[in-house]
């Protein structure tokens, strides 16, 4: 991935996945999109599984979190090598009742999901998607929604009515943050807008989880073409880097391959479908049920097992690099994130970082650290919680990016190369833990 015209194209590429991504609903739907293209059998959860050597196979639940996995074609299967990110960015999500009219104005009643920086989703075109619960003759169906075009806008208060908007403003969700839709109308309300567009009669509709997004594209952009500028570069940057390793694996080794995106790690992941449910470990215990169902077998696996856990990182900020550490501070362009936390926010420790290092050595790729300020607490990820459920021993990385949880992020070209390599790499290397807490790697 080091010729110009690839790196270009990666980046496209990813911009023009999350472009179609506006919630982890249509990330998901992609990513099933892409891995049935590439052979893989789609299982459900309310199925038996009759898994085969050399299947190729994914799971999703609740439409907005995916595990695919791959099993070796011959005899033996060593251990588990997964990937892991989350499909989820923060949003304004509609409430339940959501028409609401002020002065002339018709006025969508919003909530935050998961912490935004709540100025950039200002004077911005705004659009809506998710998903729809309607009822039919058989029961009730999902169907997906994205409008794909400017509907809404939250304005800004004029600086002549609110002098003090440049020092130090802050909003409140339930009075500033709510977007208009237009100008009220008798005939037209938002909710008869949403029927037509999924073509359906209003009354069909029982209920849905709608958000709003960004309507801007992403872009690549620099002297170089070296940048990146998107909505929801964190985390689906990790998402589609880590896909884009995955589904190019052979399955010609002796360890399963898992590529696993959760939904809601902006909300604490502690949901029916995140990091911290059943899904991960119901998946392996299926898997496991093929592999013998020994529970002898299934532990000595997982000890031997590895999880990368990938989640964009802080890089340090051209205006405020006091907010960064004094030497463990990552910049945009620099190589992949390995991040560092006493407190276990993050799973790396140090034998987990050795072995990654050495992965990236082997492949002439740098990795930079990452701590936070002593006196900062810094954000949490997937790796710690997912690996409580599942003993798996893991290592928090991340693409260094600015302006995190921003309408608009930015991270680097280069950076997403590096990452997809590290994936393939360490999807593709051959380790096994030794009795001197050390590992044994070939590439
Ligand atoms: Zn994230």
């Amino acid at each position: 991935m080091s010729c110009e015209k690839c790196k270009k194209e990666l980046a496209q590429n990813m911009l023009h996945f999350i472009d179609h991504a506006p919630t982890a609903y249509h990330a998901v739907a992609q990513l099933e999109e892409r891995l049935s293209a590439q052979g893989f059998t789609k299982l459900f959860e309310y199925d038996r599984w009759s898994l085969q050597s050399g299947g190729k196979y994914y799971v999703t639940r609740n439409g907005s979190s995916l595990i695919a996995f791959t099993i070796p074609s011959g005899d033996t299967v060593s251990d588990y090598r997964v990937v892991s990110a989350h499909t989820d960015s923060p949003s304004f999500k509609l409430k339940d009742r959501f028409e609401r009219s002020s002065d002339n104005y018709s006025k969508l009643n919003v909530e935050k999901y998961g912490g935004m920086i709540c100025s950039s989703w200002l004077d911005r075109p705004l659009s809506i998607a998710g998903r729809v619960l309607l009822s039919d003759e058989q029961g009730i169906k999902t169907r997906l929604v994205n409008f794909d075009r400017p509907m809404a806008i939250i304005p800004n208060v004029a600086i002549h009515m609110d002098r003090s908007v440049n020092d130090g403003k802050s909003y409140n969700a339930q009075v500033d943050m709510l977007p208009i839709t237009g100008i009220a109308t008798d005939n037209g309300s938002f909710k008869k807008q949403l029927a037509d567009e999924i073509g359906v009669e209003e009354t069909q509709i029982l209920s849905h989880d709608l958000y709003l997004y960004p309507c801007d594209k992403g872009y690549v952009w620099g002297a170089e073409a070296e940048m990146i500028t998107s909505p929801r570069l964190d985390d689906l940057m990790c998402v589609y880097g880590a896909l884009e390793a995955f589904e190019t694996m052979s399955n010609e080794h002796d360890h399963i391959n898992i590529f696993a995106a959760f939904d809601n790690e902006e909300v604490g992941s502690q949901t029916l479908q995140g990091a911290a449910s059943s899904l991960f470990e119901d998946t392996i215990s299926r898997i496991e049920y093929f592999l013998g169902n020994d529970e002898q077998d299934r532990q000595a696996r997982l000890s031997r097992s590895l999880m990368l856990s990938a989640d964009n990182a802080h890089a340090v900020h051209p205006n405020h690099p006091e907010y960064a550490d004094a030497q463990n501070k990552p910049v945009i362009g620099g190589g992949v994130v390995l991040k560092f936390n006493a407190q276990q926010r993050y799973a790396t420790d140090g034998i987990g970082a050795a072995l990654l290092r050495r992965i990236a050595q082997q492949k002439e790729l740098v990795l930079q650290p990452y701590a936070n300020r002593s006196d900062m607490p810094g954000g949490s990820t997937l790796g710690n919680i997912a690996s409580t459920r599942v003993p798996i021993r893991t290592i928090d990385i991340g693409l260094p990016q600015l302006a995190m949880h921003s309408a608009m992020e930015t991270a680097g070209v280069l950076d997403l190369c590096d990452y997809v390599a590290l994936c393939r790499a360490f999807y593709g290397a051959n380790i096994k833990p030794t009795a001197e807490n050390g590992y044994t790697m070939e590439a």
